[in-house]
């Protein structure tokens, strides 16, 4: 049988050659990066260089990218991060919170967990049947005692792009009309399923806070990182030796924050040619499963080039994604950290309801590394098990 088919790059990218090198190089450095002798100095420098790379992928300044373990770390401390120092400048006020419906577990576990145990108020977006949300809901829905707008990019499930842009304006007029005394309002976005495609100018957009990956652009998994505009003022997740310019303490991972470096630097090298390319194969793949009566999920019109939501009408998620790993296909039904919980997707709920969350689709992503040949493989399959 041919080797297996990867068609889950929303779940996690390949490591590129090219960044296993610079990781591989980086982590045989022996020097803590806050000692002052050379092999200090030494990994110091490769740290900033790859915090250079990272700020260009973002076109932030470089003081802005705090590194971290992952988006998971990153879209914590954003959020608890702003809502416990709002907080604490504001005690007894009832500070409130607003979020998209289909925000990855790592922001919405994190939101509820804020409602819990701190009492923050959460007020949900309401989300159209293209998994989109409306700047003009979240200006309607910002109060004097929202502290944080909390919308993602681009969804892990659908691929749907939100309209960021419009949605920094109406954070950015909400806040030049509070009164000297009223809470801060930060807009923390989750630009994971963003990063390795769309050119992201947070600064220029009115975003606060904003969370990458490594491993989304064929990076290595477990770094990270977090733009924080300069100026905006969170309490940090993790205390101690004050690394990070004290946002997030621990010694630096060196050798994966090489490779994010690595990872940054070709994408902002390749992202338009590439996104080319993407979108070729994506046309690929629905005209070859044209005839398979398959329900395009998401927003067609504005989707991530390399992520399609399929629901097909004869099989659900589960059994097509089970009979297509069979045949050396590997597909999601939604977002990894879902699957393996028999749980619906809360994502398809949200947007589309209980019963075609019950039933399910699968999640076709793909990219650097992936050919013409194998989206044909890919398709001439799911039209045999549709037929
Ligand atoms: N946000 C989104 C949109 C994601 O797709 C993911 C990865 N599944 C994360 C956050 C979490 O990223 P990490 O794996 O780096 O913790």
């Amino acid at each position: 049988m041919a080797a297996t088919a990867y068609f889950d790059y929303a779940a996690s990218a390949p490591l590129d050659p090219r960044v296993a090198a610079a990781q591989a190089e980086a982590s045989a450095l022996i020097g803590n990066p806050s000692a002052v002798h050379g092999p200090g100095r030494a990994a110091r420098e490769v740290i900033d260089r790859a915090r250079d790379s990272v700020a260009r992928l973002l076109s932030a300044d470089p003081a802005e990218i705090v590194f971290t373990s992952g988006a998971t770390e990153s879209n914590n401390a954003a959020l608890k991060g702003s809502y416990d120092a709002a907080a604490r400048a504001n005690p007894g006020r009832r500070l409130r919170m607003l979020a998209s419906p289909i925000e990855h577990p790592s922001v919405a576990e994190t939101v509820r967990f804020l409602a819990e145990r701190s009492g923050a108020v959460v007020d949900t977006l309401p989300i159209d049947r293209e998994g989109r949300v409306s700047a003009a809901d979240v200006a309607r829905l910002i109060t004097p005692d929202t502290v944080v707008v909390c919308v993602m990019w681009v969804n892990n499930v659908l691929g749907a792009v939100q309209p960021i842009e419009e949605i920094g304006r109406a954070v950015a007029a909400a806040r030049s009309s509070r009164r000297v005394g009223e809470p801060p309002l930060h807009f923390v976005c989750d630009a994971v399923q963003a990063a390795g495609w769309l050119k992201l100018e947070p600064g220029r957009l009115g975003i606060d806070a904003l969370s990458v990956s490594a491993h989304k652009i064929c990076g290595p998994k477990g770094i990270g990182a977090l733009y924080l505009r300069r100026g905006a003022e969170i309490e940090p997740l993790l205390r101690g030796g004050g690394q990070e310019r004290g946002m997030r303490s621990g010694t630096e991972n060196v050798g994966g924050i090489a490779g994010f470096g690595a990872a940054a630097d070709l994408v902002v090298r390749d992202r338009e040619t590439e996104v080319g390319r993407l979108a070729v194969l994506r046309r690929r793949l629905l005209d070859g499963i044209a005839s398979a009566g398959a329900a395009i999920l998401g927003s067609p019109g504005s989707a991530a080039p390399g992520t399609v939501f399929l629901q097909f009408r004869n099989r659900g998620g589960e059994d097509l994604a089970l009979r297509l790993d069979a045949a050396g296909l590997a597909v999601s039904t939604g977002s990894a950290c879902e699957a393996g919980s028999r749980k619906a997707s809360g994502v398809l709920r949200a947007v589309y309801g209980d019963q075609a969350s019950r039933r399910g689709g699968i999640r076709i992503s793909f990219g650097r590394f992936t050919t013409g040949e194998e989206i044909d493989r890919l398709a001439a399959e799911l039209l045999r098990l549709a037929a």
